[in-house]
C-alpha cells in the first residue's frame, strides 16, 4: 500500500483575506410582498429579521405573509392565468430571457446577497448557485415555444396557479428550479422562499418586476412555515411545488390527499459517496470533499455516507484527514473560504447534536483544528467512523458537513448497504471501469447518480428522488411535466 510523507501537508498555505466587496449591493431596510405587479405591506403589518448567519446581525426586516396576503397572491395569480396562458410561447419565453439576463447582469449583487443572507461560501454563490439560476431560466426559456416537441403528438396546458415552496440552502437556485419552468407552460406563481433566506428572492422580485411580466404572473411571499401551509390548502391552488424536509413533505402530501392539486415533492436524503480500489483516490478524495462539505453540507443530495473499499480504506481516510485540514472554515464573503457559516442557529445545534449522537453510539470522529470567527454558527467539517448501518448518524440526514464512513468488500455488499436507507435522491460511483459504473448505476435506487464526480448539477438534466426523497423531476425535458396537463 502507497504511504503517505506526512511532512509535506505540515506546510499547508495561509492565505491573507480577500473579502469580496459589498458597496456594489442594494439591500433595503425592510421588504413588503410582491402582489400582482406591486410591493404591498402585509395585512397585519407584521414583519420578521433576516441575519447574517456569520456575524448574527440583522440584514433586513420581512414582511409576514398571513392567510389573507396568500388569499390575495393566489387571487392574482389567478386572475393572471388566462392572459399568461394564453400568449404565444414565443412571447412567453422573451419575458423568461429576459428574467435570465437581468440574473446575468446583476450577478454580483446576488452572490454578494445569497452568501450574506445565507452564510455559503461567496466562490459557490457567485461560480455555482447565481450562473445555475440565469442557466435555468435560459434553458426553460428556451422550451416555451416548443412544447409541442416535449410532447408529441398531445397538447399540453398549463395546469394553473402554482404555489412553490422552497428551502434555504440554495435559495434563489431552487426558485430558479421552480418558477422557469412553472412559466414557460404557462402557468402562474405564487412563491414562498424560506424564512432564513428570503433575500435574493426578494432581489429577484424586484428584476422580474423589471422584466415587465405581466402583474400577477409572479408573485413571491414572505413568512413562515404557515405562510407556507397557506398556500398549500388554499383551494385555488392548483400545483404544489415543494423542496424541503421530509416531514413537511409528508405533511404537504397528506393535505393535499383527495384534492385535484397536483404534487411534487423534492425531499432530504442520505446519499452515498462510492470509493472502489480501482478509483483514482486522490481524484476521489476531492470528490469526497466536495460531497460533504459543499454549502456547509447543506445538500439534499449530498454525499454523506461514505463508503470506501476495505483494501484502499486506510489510505483514502489519512488522505482525507490531511484534505481536511487545509479546509478553510470562515467569513463566506472571503473568497478563500472554502465552508461557510451554518445557516441558522437552530441548524447548528441539530448538526451538534448529531455529533454528540454519533459520539454516544461509539462512533470515532475526526475533526481538524479549525480556527473560527467570533460571532456566528460555525461546525469544523466532521467525519466519523466505526459506524455501522444501524447508527443515527448513518440512516439520518443531519443536513450539515459530518460525513460517516463505512467500507466494505464486494460490489454486492455495497449495493445493498448503499440502498439500505429510507431516501432515495443521489449516489456517486468512483472507479475507472465503465462496466462497473453500468452495473453500479443499474443497481443504485438514487434518482441521479454521478460517476467519478459529485455534486454537478445541470439546467438540462432531470433531478429528484424515490421513496422518503420525494416524486417528480425537476430540470431538463422532466421538468416541464409536473406543471402541464393533457386533454
Ligand atoms: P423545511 O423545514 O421543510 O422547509 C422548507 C420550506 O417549507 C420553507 O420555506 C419552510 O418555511 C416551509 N414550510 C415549513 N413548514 C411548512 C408547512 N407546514 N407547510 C408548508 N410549508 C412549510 O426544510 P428546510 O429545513 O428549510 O430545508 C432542508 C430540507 O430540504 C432538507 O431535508 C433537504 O434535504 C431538503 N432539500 C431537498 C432538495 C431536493 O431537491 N430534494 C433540495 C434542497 C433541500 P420556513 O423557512 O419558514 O420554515
Ligand atoms: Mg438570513
Amino acid at each position: 500500500m502507497t504511504k503517505i510523507n506526512k511532512n509535506i501537508f505540515k506546510a499547508a498555505w495561509s492565505y491573507d483575506e480577500a473579502p469580496e466587496s459589498t458597496e456594489h449591493v442594494q439591500i433595503k431596510k425592510q421588504y413588503d410582498l410582491y402582489i400582482d405587479g406591486k410591493f404591498v405591506k402585509p395585512s397585519k403589518g407584521k414583519y420578521f429579521a433576516t441575519f447574517n448567519p456569520s456575524d448574527h446581525k440583522e440584514i433586513a426586516k420581512v414582511a409576514e405573509a398571513t392567510k389573507e396576503d396568500v388569499d390575495k397572491a393566489v387571487k392574482a395569480a389567478n386572475r393572471a392565468f388566462k392572459g399568461w396562458s394564453e400568449l404565444s410561447g414565443k412571447e412567453r419565453g422573451k419575458y423568461i430571457f429576459r428574467i435570465a439576463r437581468l440574473i446575468q447582469e446583476r450577478a454580483r449583487e446576488f452572490s454578494v446577497i445569497e452568501s450574506l443572507d445565507g452564510g455559503k461560501p461567496i466562490r459557490e454563490s457567485r461560480d455555482i448557485d447565481i450562473p445555475l439560476a440565469a442557466n435555468h431560466f435560459f434553458y426553460y426559456a428556451g422550451w416555451a415555444d416548443k412544447l409541442e416537441y416535449a410532447f408529441p403528438n398531445r397538447k399540453p396546458k398549463p395546469v394553473g396557479v402554482a404555489g412553490q415552496i422552497i428551502p434555504w440552502n440554495f435559495p434563489l437556485l431552487m426558485a430558479a428550479w421552480k418558477l422557469a419552468p412553472a412559466l414557460a407552460t404557462g402557468n402562474t406563481v405564487v412563491l414562498k422562499p424560506a424564512e432564513t433566506t428570503p433575500l435574493t428572492a426578494l432581489k429577484l422580485a424586484e428584476i422580474i418586476h423589471e422584466s415587465g411580466i405581466p402583474k400577477g404572473v409572479v408573485n413571491i411571499i414572505t413568512g413562515a412555515g404557515e405562510t407556507g401551509a397557506a398556500i398549500v390548502n388554499h383551494p385555488n391552488v392548483d400545483k404544489i411545488a415543494f423542496t424541503g424536509s421530509t416531514g413537511v413533505g409528508k405533511y404537504i402530501q397528506k393535505a393535499t390527499a383527495g384534492t385535484n392539486k397536483k404534487l411534487t415533492l423534492e425531499l432530504g436524503g442520505k446519499g452515498a459517496n462510492i470509493i472502489f480500489e480501482d478509483a483514482a483516490i486522490d481524484q476521489a478524495v476531492e470528490g469526497i470533499v466536495n460531497a460533504i462539505f459543499f454549502n456547509q453540507g447543506h445538500v439534499c443530495c449530498a454525499g454523506s455516507r461514505l463508503f470506501v473499499q476495505e483494501s484502499v480504506a486506510d489510505l483514502v481516510i489519512e488522505k482525507l484527514k490531511r484534505r481536511m485540514e487545509t479546509l478553510i472554515v470562515g467569513n463566506p464573503l472571503d473568497k478563500n473560504t472554502d465552508i461557510g457559516a451554518i445557516n441558522s442557529k437552530k441548524q447548528l445545534q441539530t448538526i451538534e447534536n448529531y455529533i454528540k449522537i454519533g459520539l454516544n453510539e461509539g462512533g470515532e470522529i475526526y475533526q481538524p483544528n479549525c480556527k473560527f470567527p467570533k460571532n456566528g454558527n460555525w461546525c469544523a467539517p466532521t467525519l466519523f467512523i466505526n459506524v455501522s448501518q444501524s447508527h443515527r448518524i448513518v440512516q439520518e440526514e443531519i443536513f450539515g458537513p459530518v460525513l460517516a464512513i463505512q467500507t466494505f468488500r464486494t460490489i454486492d455488499e455495497v449495493v445493498e448497504k448503499a440502498n439500505n436507507t429510507p431516501f432515495g435522491l443521489s449516489a456517486g460511483v468512483w472507479t475507472e471501469k465503465g462496466s462497473k459504473i453500468f452495473h453500479m448505476t443499474q443497481k443504485l435506487n438514487a434518482g441521479i447518480v454521478w460517476a467519478n464526480t459529485f455534486n454537478k448539477f445541470d439546467a438540462t438534466s432531470p433531478f429528484g428522488g424515490y421513496k422518503e426523497s420525494g416524486f417528480g423531476r425537476e430540470g431538463g425535458l422532466h421538468g416541464l411535466k409536473p406543471y402541464v396537463k393533457f386533454e
